[in-house]
């Protein structure tokens, strides 16, 4: 059965999603105050209508209710994007992501029943700012508050070396949770496996662990 989506707010990050969303075959609700925009969306979206979503009887009659999954794109609008979740969470919708604009957004929007808080812009300047580090990141992810996931590619100082010589765990902290080689995905990869060339290692780990092993095995002097 196709899921069914609803995103509120069709600026930079909401089109994107939403046209994402129905590339991929979905049913997707799309809603902004902003006639133009809603405009641009007639022949993308399922469904493109002009609604502020911060009066809750507009929603019901959208039948939001019967949406699976409600994406909150208000940008700038800190006081829209917050009421509007109350709204949603309220009327008990399954799953509800909203787009954080600082930190402090983020908080609220977790403790009054978001489900899912990004954060693009901070998420993206972190991602980049490891990028920079070095050529051998490939990419890095944020999983909490304190620990992130980092792609590398194996450079000079791994190559050649089975993972019990380059001791990543007990010197770093970090976990090899897979290795890619090619098409080949070795999942758990095991002591004496050889780390070759071009290989590229997905490490987990606390974030100043993370940072310590990118510091000392990733970026080459
Ligand atoms: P981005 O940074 O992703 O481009 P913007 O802040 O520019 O985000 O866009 C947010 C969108 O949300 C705008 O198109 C705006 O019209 C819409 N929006 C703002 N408030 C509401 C509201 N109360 N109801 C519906 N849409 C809203």
């Amino acid at each position: 059965m196709k899921r069914e989506f609803a995103v509120i707010g069709l600026g930079r990050f909401g089109a994107s999603i939403c046209k994402e969303l129905c590339a991929e075959g979905m049913k997707v609700l799309a809603i902004d105050i902003d006639e133009q925009k809603v405009n641009e969306f007639k022949n993308i979206a399922t469904y493109a209508v002009i609604a502020d979503s911060t009066d809750e009887q507009t929603l019901k009659e959208l039948g939001i209710k019967n949406i699976d999954h409600v994406i909150v794109a208000i940008g700038d609008n800190i006081q829209a994007s917050i009421l509007t979740t109350v709204i949603l969470a309220d009327l008990g919708i399954k799953r509800i992501t909203v787009k954080a604009q600082n930190d402090y957004h983020e908080k609220i929007l977790n403790k009054i029943g978001a489900h899912q808080v990004v954060h693009p812009e901070r998420d993206m300047g972190r991602r980049l700012a490891h990028s920079l580090l070095s050529s051998n990141i490939i990419d890095y992810l944020e999983l909490s508050e304190d620990y992130s996931m980092v792609e590398v590619m194996a450079g000079r100082k791994m190559r050649g070396k089975t993972l019990i010589e380059l001791d990543i765990r007990a010197t770093y902290g970090c976990n090899v949770v897979a290795i890619r080689r090619g098409n080949n995905l070795n999942v758990s990869p095991r002591a004496d496996d050889i780390v070759e060339e071009n290989d590229i290692l997905i490490v987990i780990g606390a974030d100043e662990d993370i940072s310590k092993f990118e510091k000392h095995l990733v970026i080459d002097e």
